[in-house]
């Protein structure tokens, strides 16, 4: 199909950008008061599919597209440099099962239903499952690189990581994809917003109306692929569905993710799914400044997180991500991660580099009355939380601490004492999303498809629920892109 500059379909056009739970607009026309907001578009552009968004899903939508002969645009409301989104941020990590056989893939399917209590999507695990070799074999057959996957203990799934390691590769990644999209035919288009989806008369979504340095463009396609990401920077969003607190919390991502995706198909009448509560976030306790790289995700199920009166409060052998929910909750919003030399040898010692390359305290001192001082909490209360503690600690579990920890207790006794400190709660991504199928197609609250309409990624599907295994939101956003993309050139 060949690039136009007419108006030549009749359509309409439906308005997004409302708020939080705004209702739908009429689904026999766009009403008068919508008509006299819209922008007039000065011209339209015709593709076979839209894709909005440039994130890992926006990506993997638009190469498998353009791989099977589509003619693509790829439209991304940020300037260049941030083409990739969250996904140019991401620590890289690509889970998958352990092997290529159908018991791993069982395996990693259950692990990412209990992590998820039961409530996360099993048809999309599943496709994970499925797909993911491939789907990494496809990116590296177009020249991505990884890293060799890795056991990923105490999970059974294995971890691809982007070359050349943690937190290094997804730039290189999205350099890659800047030249490689365009080779294939793929035209971007940067600091191009997408404001509303357009409809036809039959209710089919058949472009978009996106506003940018061309102006206000209608970008015309016989189908149109949501992959603008999540709503970590909406607060209106986060405070409406998830907590009254939770936009005081810090963004580790991207500011300008801000559900726009979300909001553009709740418009065309899509049902969303998966976004009440703190459940749809996750949380983590981070730096107040580095809140990417500046997690100690591996030291928390190990060590003791004090609050601000010096006590603790939660199991911390529940995982980093039930931690950072809790310290949404407590004085002041922020803890301290406190272990010691014995610790730091056996669990930390990775993470305090990590620290220290990115020029950041980690509080060290020899009695705990002098980490007290150092960390700002009150000592008594402080000495009198470890003495505790580490009187409550046998075989490996604190049941009779306060509160009790069931697995991973050590004795915090070994001097030097150590903390990270502040940590802050830090929003990584939001779970909830537009509601699809299988085949990446959009769903209203019913289950009817709209057609045209195709999403993926970290706005789509309500993957996780409350917690997910790293690497698991990558995996989603590559497997259910490249499924969008296909359907969408189908
Ligand atoms: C610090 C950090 C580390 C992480 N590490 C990992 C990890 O190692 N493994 C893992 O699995 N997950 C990780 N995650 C989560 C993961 O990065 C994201 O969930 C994932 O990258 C989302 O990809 P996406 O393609 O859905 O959206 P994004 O990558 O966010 O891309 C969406 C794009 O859409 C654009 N957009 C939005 N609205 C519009 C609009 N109206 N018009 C045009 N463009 C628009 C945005 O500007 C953005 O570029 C991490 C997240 C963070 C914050």
């Amino acid at each position: 199909m060949s690039k136009s500059h007419t108006m030549n379909v009749s359509r309409r056009v439906v308005l997004a950008g409302a708020g939080a739970g705004a209702g739908l607009m009429g689904m026999s026309g766009a009403t008068l008061a919508s008509v006299s907001l819209l922008p007039t578009p000065d011209r339209s552009e015709t593709y076979d599919v839209v894709v909005i968004g440039s994130g890992i899903a926006g990506c993997a939508a638009a190469l498998q597209a353009a791989d099977a002969g589509a003619k693509v645009v790829l439209l991304e409301k940020m300037q260049s440099v941030w083409m990739g989104g969250n996904s140019l941020l991401a620590g890289g990590g690509f889970a998958m099962p352990l092997d290529a056989t159908d018991a791993a893939r069982r395996v990693f399917v259950a692990e990412y239903e209990a992590y998820c209590l039961g409530r996360g999507n099993s048809t999309i695990f599943k496709l994970m499952a499925e797909n993911i070799d491939d789907d990494l074999a496809w990116l590296q057959m177009h020249g991505v690189a990884f890293e060799a996957p890795t056991p990923w203990p105490p999970n059974q799934i294995r971890m691809a990581i982007a070359s050349p390691g943690f937190f290094a590769g997804m730039p290189s990644v999205f350099r890659h994809l800047r030249s490689l999209l365009p080779e294939l035919g793929v035209e971007l288009k940067f600091d191009t917003k997408a404001q509303q989806l357009v409809m036809n008369d039959a209710g089919a979504v058949v472009g978009v109306r996106a506003v940018g340095r061309a102006g206000v463009v209608d970008y015309l396609g016989k189908s149109v692929v949501i992959a603008a990401g999540g709503y970590g920077g909406n607060t209106a969003l986060l405070e409406a569905y998830s907590d009254p607190n939770a936009g005081a919390m810090m963004v580790r991502g991207i500011k300008h993710a801000t559900g726009d995706g979300l909001l553009m198909a709740q418009q065309a009448g899509a049902g969303l799914k998966g976004m009440g509560g703190l459940m749809a976030l996750h949380i983590a306790a981070v730096d107040g400044v580095e809140t990417a790289a500046g997690q100690p995700a591996s030291v928390v199920p190990h060590a003791i997180s004090i609050n601000r009166e010096g006590k603790r409060f939660v199991d911390e052998s529940k995982g980093y991500v039930n931690h950072g929910k809790a310290v949404l909750t407590q004085p002041g919003q922020s803890t301290s991660l406190v272990f010691d030399q014995t610790l730091r040898d056996s669990v930390a010692e990775s993470v305090m580099a990590t620290f220290a390359r990115l020029g950041l305290t980690v509080h060290q001192a020899d009695t705990l009355e002098a980490l007290a001082a150092l960390i700002g909490v009150p000592v008594a209360p402080f000495v009198q939380t470890v003495t505790e503690f580490n009187a409550a600690v046998a075989d490996g579990a604190a049941p009779g601490a306060v509160p009790p920890k069931a697995t991973l207790a050590n004795r915090i006794e070994t001097p030097p004492f150590y903390a990270f400190s502040p940590l802050v709660p830090g929003i990584t991504l939001t779970f909830g999303g537009i509601m699809i199928n299988d085949r990446a197609q959009v769903l209203e609250a019913d289950g009817r498809v709209i057609a045209g309409l195709y999403a993926a990624g970290e706005g789509a599907g309500a993957a996780f629920f409350h917690d997910y295994i790293g690497g698991g939101s990558l995996t989603n956003c590559l497997v259910m892109g490249r499924i969008a993309g296909r359907q969408a050139a189908s």
